[in-house]
């Protein structure tokens, strides 16, 4: 089975934003990008399933700047066999991205597609459950644990109440939650070898989606500083300062 996975070209997590001066969103400039970790999950999960003969090919596609190649080399040197390099300038928003995905999956026809369950930049949590809308395939989000048997793929998924599995016949759409697995450090040998390893480059204007930003940011601000904290001398005195704070 060809498994499809979308990796996206995200502030690294370590990094503390800054808002740009202007209010208009996050300042880029100069700041470490690295990939969603929960695309990470997914290219890991992928390579587990190769490594288990379930996958016979690992394609990874990101939808962004050329840098975005970059991306895509982790996920290869991750274990990954090709990239494919969408080109497109600015936010593109999860449906267009799930457009795009959709005529990539009509050209691959992967068994399966697995994303992350969000992109830690935005956190929209949209992008796989629009493709999985787009294809008809069923989909499994949230996936704390993936197992293919019998031509079907069981999805554990994390929901309020617990957990809940999931049979899903087909093709499917599966997106990543963090107890899914741990993603691997690519190794130094690793990280040559994906040099050699091909990745195709295609615009996004070539898909015919239209990429033309839909929602308008309004403004961006910091979340307001945190007030100190005070440290009282036993449960007595907390209880009573909630109590007049009238927390409780
Ligand atoms: P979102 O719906 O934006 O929170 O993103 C959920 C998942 O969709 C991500 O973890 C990626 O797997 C995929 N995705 C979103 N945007 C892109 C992109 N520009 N390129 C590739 N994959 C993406």
């Amino acid at each position: 089975m060809k498994v499809l996975v979308p990796v996206k070209r995200v502030i690294d997590y370590n990094v503390k934003p800054r808002v740009k001066p202007d209010q208009t969103g996050v300042d880029l400039a100069n700041v470490k990008m690295s990939m969603n970790p929960f695309c990470e999950i997914a290219v890991e999960e992928a390579v587990r399933l190769k490594e288990k003969g379930v996958a016979s090919e690992i394609v990874v596609v990101s939808i962004g700047v050329t840098q975005a190649q970059e991306t895509l080399r982790t996920a290869l040197a991750m274990g990954a066999d090709r990239g494919i390099l969408v080109t497109a300038e600015g936010d593109v928003e999860p449906l267009a991205v799930a457009k795009i995905l959709k005529a990539v999956v009509d050209e691959e026809q992967p068994g399966m597609v697995l994303l992350g369950k969000q992109a830690i930049d935005n956190d929209n949590n949209q992008t796989g459950q629009m493709l999985a809308a787009l294809l008809d395939w069923p989909q499994g989000t949230f996936a704390s644990e993936v197992v293919v048997e019998d031509g079907k793929v069981n999805v554990t998924r994390e929901i309020d109440g617990g957990l809940q599995t999931l049979a899903l016949e087909g093709p499917a759409v599966i997106t990543t939650d963090l107890r899914l697995n741990e993603p691997r450090y690519a190794s130094l040998p690793n990280i040559m070898k994906a040099k050699k390893k091909p990745i195709d480059t295609k615009e996004a204007a070539s898909f015919g989606v239209d990429i033309a930003p839909r929602l308008s940011v309004v403004k961006v601000t910091e979340p307001p500083a945190r007030e100190a904290g005070e440290k009282v001398e036993d449960v007595a005195t907390l209880v009573s300062k909630l109590k007049a704070a009238g927390a409780i």
